[in-house]
């Protein structure tokens, strides 16, 4: 189902090697998603951008609290003007903090995913330059180490924090550098020179946790990517299930609306498959509808992407395609065959096609009515074969069997 490729140049041996480091759940051919969000298919990004949002509103929530909270510790470790100023830098932040933790819920694009989490980590890196101002310039005493040494490890809290996203080899790094950057200025001005241990030692310290989290940030997205792939399958097919074709074709149908690309569906239903179960059984039958839809499978190419929906029902969504174009690729499906029947003869299937644009579709439910009422016309017409849009009146939807049998492709 989610066709991602494996690394570019990478030899099996070596993607292996890095696939042992993942969860079995994991398959070597997606290691490309772990690298670059660009390798997510549609849902998979989707749902990871969900996650990394909840998360960072949940963090935002406990450092809201934990900011304000540790007013008191400074008040009693801190002389009091500094106490004082620094409680005034941690309203503001627990204020921003808070902001974040109650943004909105609603599922976005990736570049709303970044701008929140660049607000997320801006917070705490202002808070804690402007804290080494403040505690740089007072006087400290004995007593106040307690407190120091909670201001000599935000930068780590904060890199470690980025284990908590599941985020891409290259997002980790990205958003790890300002961190570290952040860290070398401070030892360069000598702003954390008060700080117990020194900055250079918060320095070692945060390039060993940017290693951990690196580890952590990619295996968890890993994991989620895993998981996220299953709860999008068919079982028994590796097709998309029904609900997440759905949604994957409303996705489309909405780019495509907006742009006003083509989209075209098409509509397969399994000939005489019944007879299958009857004649050879059950398990039989599975197996030749896993192997029906590997077949389909092994024609689509970037977007495209099919799903089961229902029985021996395959809907197949091509992104960018025009009637003609979606009737050619069905035609390759159709003529490299769909499997073999049990007793050996060619198993075949009666498809119907529609397009966004010649079938002046507004919703993608009529897209789907329409590439259905065009497969019970292709059975009508004989099965094995292809119902399409008319070409001579493209404007208009063609629901009438008659009409539709023009644009029969026969074997
Ligand atoms: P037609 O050419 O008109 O489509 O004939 P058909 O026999 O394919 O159509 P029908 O809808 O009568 O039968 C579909 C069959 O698909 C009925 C059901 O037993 C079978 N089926 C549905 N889901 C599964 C499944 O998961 N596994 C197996 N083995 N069979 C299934
Ligand atoms: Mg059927
Ligand atoms: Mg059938």
């Amino acid at each position: 189902m989610a066709r991602t490729t494996a690394l570019p140049g990478w030899s099996s041996a070596r993607a292996q090697f890095l696939h042992s480091l993942l969860s079995d759940d994991y398959r070597p051919e997606h290691l490309s998603c772990l690298l670059w969000p660009r390798a997510h298919p549609p849902l998979m990004a989707e749902r990871r951008n969900a996650l990394i949002l909840s998360r960072v509103r949940a963090l935002s929530l406990v450092f809201a609290v934990l900011t304000l909270l540790w007013i008191t510790i400074d008040a009693v470790t801190l002389p009091a003007r500094t106490a004082a100023l620094l409680a005034l830098a941690r309203v503001a932040a627990s204020g921003a903090f808070f902001l974040l933790a109650g943004a909105t819920r609603r599922v976005s694009s990736l570049r709303r995913v970044y701008g929140t989490l660049m607000a997320f980590y801006a917070v705490p890196t202002l808070f804690y330059f402007a804290s080494l101002l403040l505690l740089h310039q007072a006087g400290m005493s004995r007593t106040a180490e307690v407190a120091l040494h909670a201001y000599g490890v935000l930068p780590v809290v904060a890199m470690a924090g980025l284990g908590v996203f599941p985020l891409t080899i290259v997002e980790t790094a990205i958003f790890a550098a300002p961190i570290v950057i952040g860290e070398l200025l401070a030892l360069r001005f000598h702003l954390g020179a008060f700080l117990p241990g020194g900055a250079a030692d918060a320095l070692w310290l945060l390039v060993l946790m940017a290693g951990i989290a690196l580890v952590v940030a990619v295996s968890q997205l890993g994991f989620a990517l895993a998981l996220v792939g299953q709860s999008l399958q068919d079982r028994l097919t590796g097709c998309y299930s029904r609900a997440s074709i759905t949604e994957l074709l409303e996705l489309h149908f909405n780019v495509s609306a907006r742009f006003g690309s083509p989209l075209a569906v098409a509509f397969v239903d399994l000939d005489e498959f019944k007879a299958i179960n009857d004649q050879h059984g059950h398990d039989a039958g599975d197996r030749v509808l896993a192997e029906a839809a590997s077949r389909i499978r092994a024609v689509l190419r970037g977007a495209d992407c099919v799903g089961r929906w229902g029985g021996e029902e395959f809907l197949v969504v091509l992104p960018g395609k025009t009637a003609a174009a979606a009737m050619q690729c069905m035609e390759t499906i159709r003529s490299r065959g769909l499997g073999l029947r049990p007793a050996g003869q060619a198993l075949t299937g009666s498809v119907g096609v529609a397009e966004r644009i010649t079938d002046g579709c507004s919703a993608w439910p009529s897209l789907v009515r329409i590439a259905d009422q065009r497969m019970y016309a292709a059975k009508g017409a004989g099965r094995n074969c292809i119902v399409g849009p008319l070409r001579e009146r493209p404007s208009e939807p063609v629901l009438n069997a008659a009409a539709l049998m023009h644009n029969c492709v026969h074997p």
